[in-house]
Formats: C-alpha cells, sequence, structure tokens
C-alpha cells in the first residue's frame, strides 16, 4: 500500500523518534511555580533569539495570540489587521471575547499589510472616535499563501505604530517560515515587533506549543491572562522539550519544505501554466487552480490516490509542505496533480 502524502497542512505533523526521546528525558518541575527547567529554558531560549526579554510557553497559538492582545489592548479599542488575518477568520471571535477588541480589517496583498493604507486606516484621535489599541501583522500570511512581509516592511509598520505609540503585534505562527526564506535576523525581525507569538507545532514539527514573546510587563501580563484561560500548565516541559529539539533540529531544514513547495508548483506549472503560479510561492504554502471543476472533486481523487490536499475555495486547492514529506512525496503528489487535473471535464 502506497503511503499516504498528507499536504493539508504542516500541523499534521508527528514527533519524531528523536524528538521523541528528548520529551521522554526531559526535566520536569510544576511550572506554575517556576520549576520546570525544560519551560524555563525554552522560554529563555526563543525570547533571546527574537530579540526580547520575555517569553511564556502556551498550548496553542490562538491562546498565545489572545494573551498578548489581552495584554496589549484595553478592551473596546481597535485592532488594525488584514481582512484575511488568522486572529479575524479562524479564531471563532476569540478576540471579541477574550480581549474585548474590535477589528478595523484593510485588504492588503496576499494577507500583507502596506504601512501607507495602515497610517490612513487610524481614525483621528478624539470623542467619539474609536481608539486605536494595535496593529497586528502576520508572519507568514496564512489565507494570504505563505507571504512574507520582511523585515523592511515590518520596520515601516513600527515606525506607523509608533507615530501613533500603539504596539504593532506579529502572529508568527510560521515566523520561522519567513525566517528561513529571507534569511533575516531573528532578533531583527522580533525585535522591531512589540510582542509576537510562534508556534512549535507547525513547520518546526512539535506536536503542541507556542510562545508570546515580549517585553517583561507584557509577557507578565500575559502569564496572568494564560492562568486566567485556563492555560497554564504544570509538568509541561515534555512538550517544551518537543520544542526545544525542534528549534535545534527543525529550523534550518525549513528551506527543504519551500524548495518542496516550489518544486510541485513547478511541476504542474509545466503541465498546467494557468492553474498555478511557481513565482508566488515564498514559502511553504502554494495555491492550485481546478479550473471548472470543484476543487472538492479534484481533492476527493487526489485522496483516492493517497495523497491529501485542502479545498480552499470553489476552484482552488491549498496544499502545505512539512517536515513529514520529502521531496519523492512531493513528486508523486505533483504527479498526481498533474493527472487529475488532465482528465476530462476540466475546462
Ligand atoms: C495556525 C495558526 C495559528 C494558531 O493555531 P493553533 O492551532 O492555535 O496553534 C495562529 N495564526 C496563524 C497565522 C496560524 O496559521
Amino acid at each position: 500500500m502506497t503511503a499516504v502524502v498528507d499536504l493539508r497542512s504542516d500541523t499534521v505533523t508527528r514527533p519524531t523518534a528523536e524528538m521523541r526521546r528528548a520529551m521522554a528525558d526531559a526535566e520536569v518541575g510544576d511550572d506554575q511555580y517556576g520549576e520546570d527547567p525544560s519551560v524555563r529554558a525554552l522560554e529563555e531560549e526563543v525570547a533571546g533569539l527574537l530579540g526580547h526579554e520575555a517569553a511564556v510557553l502556551t498550548p496553542t497559538g490562538i491562546m498565545a495570540t489572545q494573551v498578548l492582545l489581552r495584554a496589549l489592548v484595553a478592551p473596546g479599542r481597535e485592532v488594525v489587521c488584514e481582512a484575511d488575518a488568522h486572529v479575524v477568520a479562524y479564531e471563532a471571535g476569540a478576540a471579541a471575547i477574550n480581549a474585548q477588541v474590535q477589528f478595523r480589517t484593510l485588504v492588503g496583498d496576499r494577507g500583507r499589510l502596506d504601512p501607507d493604507a495602515v497610517r490612513g486606516a487610524l481614525r483621528p484621535v478624539g470623542f467619539p472616535n474609536t481608539e486605536v489599541g494595535a496593529i497586528s501583522i502576520e508572519e507568514t500570511t496564512n489565507r494570504g499563501g505563505g507571504a512574507v512581509h520582511g523585515l523592511d516592511r515590518v520596520r515601516a509598520l513600527r515606525a506607523v505604530a509608533d507615530e501613533r505609540g500603539i504596539p504593532l503585534h506579529g502572529d508568527g505562527a510560521r515566523l520561522w517560515n519567513a525566517l528561513a526564506a529571507s534569511g533575516e535576523d531573528p532578533a531583527a525581525v522580533g525585535g522591531n515587533l512589540t510582542a509576537l507569538s510562534v508556534c512549535l507545532s507547525k513547520g518546526l514539527g512539535a506536536p503542541v506549543g507556542s510562545l508570546a514573546v515580549g517585553p517583561e510587563a507584557v509577557i507578565a501580563d500575559a502569564r496572568l491572562w494564560r492562568r486566567r484561560f485556563g492555560g497554564a500548565m504544570r509538568q509541561a516541559g515534555v512538550l517544551a522539550a518537543a520544542g526545544s529539539y525542534a528549534l535545534a533540529h527543525h529550523r534550518e531544514r525549513l528551506v527543504e519544505d519551500h524548495a518542496n513547495a516550489h518544486a510541485i508548483a513547478e511541476r504542474v506549472a509545466g503541465a498546467h501554466g494557468d492553474l498555478v503560479d511557481p513565482a508566488a510561492v515564498m514559502t511553504n504554502i502554494l495555491y492550485v487552480g481546478t479550473g471548472r471543476r470543484p476543487a472538492g472533486e479534484v481533492a476527493a481523487e487526489l485522496a483516492d490516490q493517497q495523497v491529501l490536499v485542502g479545498a480552499f475555495g470553489p476552484h482552488l486547492l491549498r496544499l502545505v509542505t512539512h517536515l513529514d514529506v520529502d521531496a519523492a512525496a512531493c513528486r508523486r503528489a505533483a504527479d498526481a496533480l498533474v493527472a487529475v487535473l488532465a482528465a476530462p471535464g476540466r475546462r
């Protein structure tokens, strides 16, 4: 039986044998007493790497974002972000409940905000205007197909935030991919964001975990909100150890995922040049059109061939490469795509 090539998301990775060993060997303690050495080591490592004072481990990326928005923005204020942002599209309205903020959404370019457009969207200060509380960006963009803002644009957005005296928040679920693609200094990119979240459970391949990263005072507040949200853990060192292992062993290889995504796009474009643009593949996410055929139908035919992809739109597939699919698996997926898309009924 052929192995399944699962390209639905980079969240489907399973911990490797070596990672499981690191988890089994982790020194642990009660983290709520500040006594889990593995958690503390990971928090210090990630804060330092990203140019910040402190970090706090959370079970999920959404919780990392939620505790940060709660810590950074007063209730009733507005967070300026891109219209397709994860925090708007995929968090079930969490920020409206937890931080009690509203969003001011701007349409950007593949999920990326334009600094001048953001400047123009900041409401004037004064009664009865809604007060602007933060600018939030995603790096890389999820629905934007893994597009990278990059350091220059992050700096320009920070300048806009500074002009108004508000924080620039970063949802860095795939920041590691952005850094791998750009080769930019993690501390420079992270340090230009007032506070940010990063995931360990996507490209890095850890089973669970994210971190909220920022200045000491912001993270102390985020830690309090993590407790209030029920996300403060005990012997979480077994999870932190997976994260530390992933940072040490799975970060540099992210460029392989990007090369695999690009290779799939090239292979499909070779046969169906109108359905995919290889130049648009900046990291590990790619979109492939299905012509006139419903994306769900194409995805089902691919699933019959043990290739799993997401039906993203009525005529659009989404593929995400990751640690558990190597170049050969991606070639097989690309070949299956080419064949299925060539089947009669496409036009
Ligand atoms: C995956 C993701 C998250 C958080 O996801 P969790 O499932 O909560 O870990 C947040 N933001 C973006 C952009 C993401 O892609």
